[in-house]
């Protein structure tokens, strides 16, 4: 947990300011990252105060900008910045600490912004506001063309999430589902066959066939499976 830069306290996951002195904090950058302030050569503007965003190198293998406003401490990525920062943010994460996950899921947004769709700052178009992962408990701003949006304090909140499994829970999850489909798909494909060997006259020439290319199916789906774990 950070702690105040004016007056020690420690900063709870789900503010930005501290709680006894009042002072903001830039608990996404400050102590976790070094970073320097460059001059802006584009022209974007914060969603939330409309003033000029500055360009951050966060020199992560060689360059690494992002850019942020000094005004709310919000931190815009172009597309995939996001998702590599916090990849090499959080590493060796084997575990999955389901009842601090949970906490996410209950802590809800970091915030202080009131949920209003607010302009991407490239195209000025209203951002999309998606959740980030399960149970992070994060809804940020993405233009699908340009990137996404955090506000101050939601960057650490991802970390956090991350650090807990909360991405190791997504890629379960998504297993989960695959799992599901693949059943259906089964029940499906034996309900369809059951309904043909009842209308149909012919079924010794069809069924070993079919029952082949399920098997081959399955074989790929499972070989894809185990493709993405080690992944
Ligand atoms: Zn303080
Ligand atoms: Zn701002
Ligand atoms: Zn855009």
């Amino acid at each position: 947990m950070p702690n105040c830069t004016n007056c020690s306290a420690p900063i709870p996951l789900n503010a930005v300011s501290c709680d006894y002195c009042g002072s903001r904090n830039d608990v996404d950058l400050k102590g976790v990252h070094y970073y320097t302030t460059h001059e802006s050569d584009r022209e974007r503007l914060c969603p939330v105060c409309t003033v000029h965003l500055r360009t951050i190198d966060l020199g992560i293998g060689g360059k690494f900008f992002i850019e942020r406003c000094e005004e709310c401490l919000g931190l815009f990525f172009d597309p995939g910045e996001l998702e590599a920062l916090l990849e090499q943010s959080v590493k060796n994460v084997f575990e999955i600490n389901r009842s601090r996950l949970e906490l996410f899921k209950l802590s809800g947004q970091t915030s202080s912004r009131v949920a209003t769709y607010v302009k991407c700052p490239t195209c000025a178009t209203m951002m999309n506001r998606i959740n980030f992962g399960a149970r992070s408990g994060v809804v940020i701003d993405r233009c699908k063309e340009h990137g996404v949006w955090l506000d101050a304090g939601e960057l650490r909140q991802l970390c956090e999430w991350m650090k807990a499994g909360g991405q190791l829970l997504d890629k379960e999850r998504a297993e989960e589902r695959k799992k599901e489909a693949m059943i259906l798909e089964e029940e499906r494909r034996q309900n369809r066959s059951q309904g043909g060997a009842t209308t149909g006259s012919d079924t010794s020439g069809q069924f070993d066939p079919s029952m082949k290319s399920d098997h081959d199916l399955l074989d790929s789906v499972f070989k894809a499976v185990r493709f993405f774990i080690k992944l």
